[in-house]
């Protein structure tokens, strides 16, 4: 069974799957929750968290603490890794029985897995990678002002005619594209980790929210993969998302890269418990881990301190790092475009500006 047009006016409420692995909530599920609260709310609809797991259920009220009115939880055994197979097949059947009007994931690994699959099952559209959603009102608020004048047995508003706008880099970063999805339900999105921002958590809200079971019914032949062990990757990846002072260096560390990242660690020291990033380049000549990348391929961070070291700020790395609080750029090029968006600009050579960046941290 698939959606159509036809059905359109039948769906509502406004769904956010929430990863969770190990028992444990991701910081996405919280951004996004709190992005989904302020679409429910211009909407008109409820919002609703879909947890999938085993034994997951006492994370449901922590989700209502950021903005969920209902979470419905899915409990099987079967779920408790995540599986496409067995995770396409709860979230369609619940999305089937209960027809959301739309339906958010995060644009992790398992959201850029599973969104896609869903939306083919389904029968609509996804739009992946989002940095912004927003609601078009526009046609429902004029039919609400002029309906007054009209004989309203006549007329019916076509649920059409509100549409998710979808907001997504388009053409390698080089313009934003907004889309829409007008004639199916439900509407999909993948949203980047970590550019909604996270609402503060509120315990009345938590305890408000109405945490229901949906039941699971997968068959054997629904799941065509077993996991059979989860391998931990021994390195610590580095958490560019939740710090709050992030260093990152680029091609310009390239006369003595060890060097040029060392003095970017100690310069996050020196900041207190900051961490290094890096540019794409930094990336893929294999300098540092892909979990160092900030930008339009990599992470998207908004942290309180950005330092750029020999980065030139091209769009593809501004998209990332543009919406820190305070950015300083160290460039030896003074027409750099890093420094357009940069609060404070150094001009001159890293190795030479950081030793004394870092003397002046510490002596202050
Ligand atoms: P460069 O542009 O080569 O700049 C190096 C800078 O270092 C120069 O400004 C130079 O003046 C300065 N410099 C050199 N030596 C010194 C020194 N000793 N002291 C001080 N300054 C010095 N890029 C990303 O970063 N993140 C992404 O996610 C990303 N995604 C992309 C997606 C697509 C589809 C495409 C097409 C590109 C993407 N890129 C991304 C690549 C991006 O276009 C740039 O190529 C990249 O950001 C450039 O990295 P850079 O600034 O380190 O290097």
């Amino acid at each position: 069974m698939a959606f159509n047009s036809a059905d359109i006016n039948a769906f509502k409420d406004i769904w956010v799957f929430c990863e969770q692995r190990n028992g444990e909530l991701m910081n996405t599920d919280f951004e996004l929750i709190s992005e989904g609260r302020k679409l429910a709310d211009e909407r008109g609809s409820q919002l609703v968290g879909i947890l999938l797991g085993h034994n997951v259920e006492g994370l449901a009220k922590e989700l209502g603490g950021y903005g969920a009115d209902k979470v419905i939880v899915c409990d099987d055994p079967e779920l408790e890794v995540y599986t496409t197979d067995a995770y396409t097949k709860v979230i369609c059947d619940a999305a089937m029985d209960l027809k959301p009007e739309v339906i958010l994931l995060g644009a992790s690994n398992i959201g850029r897995d599973l969104g896609p699959r869903c939306a083919a099952r389904l029968n609509t559209g996804l739009t992946a990678d989002c940095t912004h959603l927003d609601i078009d009102m526009d046609k429902y608020v004029n039919f609400l002002e002029t309906s007054s004048t009209l004989d309203l047995s006549n007329t019916k508003f076509d649920m059409e005619d509100v549409n998710l706008k979808m907001t997504r880099p388009a053409f390698g970063g080089h313009l934003m594209a907004t889309i829409i999805c007008p004639r199916f339900r439900p509407c999909m999105s993948t949203v980047r980790p970590g550019v909604m921002k996270k609402a503060p958590f509120s315990q009345e809200r938590a305890d408000a929210c109405v945490v229901e079971k949906y039941p699971v019914a997968l068959a054997k032949d629904d799941i065509k993969t077993q996991v059979l062990d989860v391998v931990k990757e021994a390195k610590q990846i580095v958490d560019l998302i939740g710090a709050d002072v992030i260093v990152s260096v680029g091609r310009g560390i390239g006369k003595d890269i060890q060097k040029g990242i060392e003095l970017a660690g100690q310069l996050a020291d020196a900041f207190g418990g900051g961490v290094v990033g890096g540019s794409r380049v930094t990336i893929d000549s294999g300098w540092l881990s892909a979990d160092h990348q900030v930008g339009q391929t990599g992470k998207t961070v908004h942290p309180k301190v950005y330092v750029a070291l020999g980065i030139s700020g091209a769009i593809q790395h501004k998209a990332g790092m543009q919406d820190s609080e305070l950015i300083i750029a160290v460039n030896k090029d003074e027409t750099a475009p890093i420094f357009e968006i940069a609060d404070y600009g150094i001009t001159g050579d890293l190795f030479k500006v950081v030793p004394l960046m870092i003397d002046a941290i510490k002596a202050a």
